[in-house]
């Protein structure tokens, strides 16, 4: 199959932004704009709703939505259902004033516009982008999306100090770092970083898969946090299941009693789980989520989550 193949077969996901208007809004809107009801790929118009992820609809792939009045006033963002799944399974404080959360590599920010919702526009939410140039796509889109709770940070997250007055507090953080893009079929919604390409040599994975590591491992250090997903728009064990062994492993984990949640708490109804065979020592390959390109309706995805064992917080070293 050729990746025009399965991006075919993959409908246009619209995620409803509850942050300006209310799924059912939504659904109204667009049936009165001639779509029906009848699921993505019985016509071009029409539409579903998504059986795993809340405000999520489904259209036919043939639409672009670009010109729509619905994603150009921010209402609608464009973003595959598997992307969903990370701010989804993280799960932030909803309405919560005193909730800190932190989107650790947010750029352009649909991830971070979904975290934002999901809380209910409330506490604070810090998105940190390494990168100057997506920094501004990302403040561009949370002004577009009306995200009021959030607080863009231009910084590395590797240089941040867990125990920093501000982030210190910071009880979920969602990592979802760069990764080879080897899972991304239709690409309409995945924007290249700069001297990215498709080319992949196990050398450049190597590095990614060290790199995705050192992540992990730093945000374990926050003396608060409980929860941290790890995400990847890659189909690569490398820098998935090998990165989630290596991490289970680490003196941080072991220091911070992080273990990955169980297959309850991450979409247990979604049969594609980890890869046993390449957890290398650890057990825990059905706590871990798979999204196979095309053949699941979505691009390729890899979804984790760790959970602290025992809700201590961390002394100050
Ligand atoms: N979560 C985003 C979304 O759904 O829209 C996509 C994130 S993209 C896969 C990874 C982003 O992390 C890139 O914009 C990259 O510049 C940024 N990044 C990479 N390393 C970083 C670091 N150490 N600190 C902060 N941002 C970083």
């Amino acid at each position: 199959q050729t990746s025009d193949d399965r991006a075919a077969k993959i409908p246009r996901y619209v995620r409803v932004n509850t942050s300006m208007w209310s799924t059912e809004d939504a659904i109204l809107f667009y049936t009165k704009r001639g779509f029906q009801l009848q699921g993505p790929f019985a016509s071009s118009k029409g539409f579903g709703i998504d059986e795993h992820i809340p405000d999520l609809l489904a259209f036919n792939p043939a639409l672009q939505f670009r010109d729509d009045p619905s994603y150009k006033t921010g209402k609608i963002i464009l973003q595959d259902k598997a992307s969903c799944f990370s701010a989804f399974v993280l799960s932030p404080p909803c309405d919560d004033s005193n909730a800190v959360v932190i989107d650790a590599t947010a750029a352009p920010g649909n991830k971070t516009s979904h975290l934002s919702a999901l809380m209910g526009n409330k506490g604070k939410l810090y998105a940190f982008e390494r990168d100057k140039r997506r920094f501004s796509t990302l403040k561009m889109m949370l002004a577009k999306a009306a995200c009021r709770n959030v607080e863009a940070v231009n910084a590395d997250f590797l240089t941040i100090d867990p125990f920093h007055p501000k982030y210190s507090l910071a009880t979920h953080i969602l990592l979802d770092p760069s990764c080879s893009g080897s899972g991304i079929v239709n690409r309409l919604d995945y924007l290249l970083e700069d001297g990215e390409s498709l080319v992949l040599e196990e050398d450049r994975l190597n590095k990614l898969a060290a790199f995705q590591l050192m992540m992990i491992k730093h945000a374990m250090k926050f003396p608060h946090v409980q929860k941290i997903v790890y995400s990847t728009c890659s189909i690569h064990a490398t820098e998935n299941e090998h990165v989630i062994s290596h991490a289970l492993q680490s003196d941080e984990a072991k220091n911070s009693h992080f273990k990955l949640a169980p297959r309850n708490d991450v979409l247990p109804t979604w049969s594609r789980r980890g890869q046993a065979e390449e957890m290398k020592g650890t057990s825990n390959a059905d706590s871990l989520v798979r999204c196979s390109p095309g053949e699941d309706g979505t691009n390729g995805f890899f979804v984790s989550c760790f959970i602290r064992e025992h809700h201590s917080v961390l002394p100050q070293p």
